[in-house]
């Protein structure tokens, strides 16, 4: 993001912020409600324009590019698994929509499965999941097809504590062994600890510190 600026009234939503994640590293933006993180998570999506400023993927200018042609895969707080499909299918979707032949996907899917400890259920209908499963399967559909950039929004805020941590501790590994550059949104401070490699804290509508989560967090 390079002065990326984004406004819904008079008051900017985001001002000026310049950051960049690196490939294979988890990048978190920290900050309390309100303060932009979502809309500048939504301007790199492609689901929001910004008003000043530019997105780059691999150095190339993607600012006028719609969400389909970035390559990104997102997850939400409130996941939405396709009903109808298996857990399998779920996952294989991505991977079928790059153009992945059927078995090529299904075996994609099964090892993005695999590795969020889930293989047993990937005969399972959505409705058969619980929330932790439910949500562990989001971020595999989000993984499978190889996104350049993962970009999570909260994706363990409606899971209740206990889940949340053994999840933070999963997902860690998951995004390494996967090499996946992820943007994550989160107001947790824990969850900013656990999952990134460099932390960038928001407030109103700007970029305050941006460092290691070691150094971030550091008290002087
Ligand atoms: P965060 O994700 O950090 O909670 P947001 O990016 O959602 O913050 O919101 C930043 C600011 O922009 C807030 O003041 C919010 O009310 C405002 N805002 C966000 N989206 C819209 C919108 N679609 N219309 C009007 N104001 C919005
Ligand atoms: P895009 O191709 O723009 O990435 P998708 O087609 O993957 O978008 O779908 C975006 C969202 O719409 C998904 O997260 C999903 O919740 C919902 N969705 C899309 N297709 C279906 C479907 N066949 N059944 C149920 N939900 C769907």
């Amino acid at each position: 993001m390079q002065g990326v600026r984004r406004s819904y009234g008079p008051v900017p939503a985001v001002r000026d912020v310049t950051l960049e994640v690196r490939a294979g590293e988890t990048l978190a933006l920290l900050g309390p409600s309100g303060c932009g993180k979502s809309t500048l998570l939504r301007v790199v999506a492609g689901l929001d324009r910004p008003d000043a400023g530019r997105v780059l993927l691999h150095g190339q200018d993607v600012t006028a590019s719609p969400p389909e042609a970035r390559g990104l895969s997102l997850v939400f707080q409130d996941y939405a698994l396709f009903p109808h499909l298996t857990v399998l299918d779920n996952v294989a979707y991505g991977p079928r929509m790059r153009g992945a032949p059927r078995t090529a996907a299904r075996e994609r899917a099964a090892a993005v499965l695999d590795r969020v400890g889930l293989a047993d259920l990937a005969a399972r209908k959505p409705h058969e999941l619980s929330g932790g499963q439910a949500q562990r399967v989001a971020l595999a559909r989000a993984l499978a097809p190889r996104p350049a950039l993962l970009l999570l929004d909260e994706p363990l805020s409606n899971l209740d504590e206990q889940l949340r941590a053994s999840l933070r501790a999963q997902l860690r590994t998951l995004f390494r062994e996967e090499g996946a550059g992820v943007l994550l949104v989160t107001h947790d401070q824990r969850e900013a600890l656990a999952l990134a490699d460099r932390v960038a804290l928001m407030r109103g509508g700007s970029v305050v510190q941006v460092g290691s989560a070691a150094d971030v967090f550091a008290r002087p």
